[in-house]
């Protein structure tokens, strides 16, 4: 089935809450109905911008879209095999991502547990290569099933062709605007295998069995007391990656600030948290005009009430240009400006 409509409030698409609308927005509800529209784009030389979207919550939208946003319903969550190890699930892009999450702990399959309560929908989880508490979800997928906008034609990609990185997949470079995901198999495990070392996750875990569940709630918890509820105060969650320098820029810069926090990534790099850098240039509850920086976490950029896209990236330059000039490091953007 597809449902289309015209001049389109993308209000209640966007996390940041920004109140633009899309010229055209579509949904469907399954690969044939989208390569029946890519077709049928084709056929009338449809020349706007498309825009496919899961959940919204890493987009920040500078104006009104003036092309066609579409939207993936399709569900499903199925086991495609398994083994005595593991067992291959493919779930359609429509997912939200947080139930696929709650059928994996509730099935008993391990794997996706550390990811729990992450905004957003199945289809861009292979996109955004979204991880949290020391987990990617590239370590999960196997297989991404997509549609060639150019032909309508279904392609199956191999997980080592995404070129996954940190928060990085060739959909978002070299592949950007030429697939539309339409499902997303994921590996996991039958039998218990946790990875607690991360952040205060096990220290919330003291006390407690060792479980899918408990972990689970763990994750939740301390994302819930840590991180701005997006239908409360819009946000995006980690405006900005964390970036990864070099040890020798490292060092000299440890010289100066002997507390700044780090994680190693090889012999010659470090990643240092950009949310650090943000509350050492003193912006952590500050504002630019409706846009702010959140008073507990420095990396998560807000809306404050009816701030335009224009005014959180101002805020987002002003906050860059600030770690520059200190830090000598030059911090980039998570999320999506369109
Ligand atoms: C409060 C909060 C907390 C967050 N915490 C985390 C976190 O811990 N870890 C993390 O990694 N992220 C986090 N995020 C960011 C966000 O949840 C992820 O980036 C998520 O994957 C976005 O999913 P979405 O469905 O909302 O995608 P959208 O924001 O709608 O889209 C993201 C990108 O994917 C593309 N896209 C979407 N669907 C498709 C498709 N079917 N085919 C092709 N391209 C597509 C879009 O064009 C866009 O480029 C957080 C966000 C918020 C608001």
């Amino acid at each position: 089935m597809i449902h289309q409509y015209t001049d389109y409030s993308l209000l209640p698409h966007n996390t940041f809450g920004m109140d633009v609308k899309a010229a055209s927005f579509i949904e469907y509800t399954s690969e044939d109905d989208l390569r029946r529209l890519l077709d049928e784009r084709r056929r009338m030389q449809a020349a706007d911008p498309l825009l496919p979207i899961g959940g919204g919550s890493n987009l920040l939208f500078s104006g009104d879209f003036c092309g066609t946003v579409l939207h993936s319903a399709i569900r499903g969550i199925d086991v495609v095999r398994e083994d005595d190890r593991f067992v291959w699930v493919k779930a359609g892009a429509g997912e939200v991502w947080d139930d696929f999450v709650a059928c994996c702990v509730s099935r008993g399959w391990y794997g996706a547990e550390n990811l729990s309560a992450i905004p957003g929908e199945v289809g861009a989880s292979a996109v955004q290569n979204i991880g949290a508490y020391g987990a990617e979800v590239k370590d999960l997928i196997t297989e991404v099933e997509a549609v060639e906008v150019s032909t309508s034609e279904v392609v199956h990609i191999q997980a080592d062709e995404c070129r996954y990185a940190y928060r990085q997949s060739i959909f978002k470079n070299d592949w950007k605007g030429r697939f539309i995901i339409t499902y997303v198999t994921y590996r996991l495990g039958k039998s218990p295998e946790f990875h607690i070392d991360y952040g205060n996750l096990c220290a919330e875990l003291e006390g407690k069995p060792l479980t899918l569940s408990t972990v689970r709630e763990a994750v939740r918890r301390i994302r819930d007391s840590k991180l701005p509820d997006p239908r409360k105060q819009g946000n995006a969650g980690s405006f900005f990656m964390n970036p990864v320098v070099e040890r020798s820029h490292f060092e000299q810069l440890r010289a100066l600030y002997p507390s700044m926090p780090f994680y190693e990534v090889d012999a010659a790099h470090v990643k240092i948290p950009a949310g650090w850098m943000i509350d050492q240039c003193g912006w952590k509850g500050r504002s630019l005009g409706r846009a702010g920086v959140h008073d507990k976490q420095a990396l998560v950029l807000v809306n404050r009430g009816g701030a335009t896209g224009a005014e959180v990236m101002a805020l987002a330059k002003a906050v860059q240009a600030d770690v520059k000039a200190r830090f000598g490091i030059d911090i980039h953007p998570e999320v999506n400006y369109i």
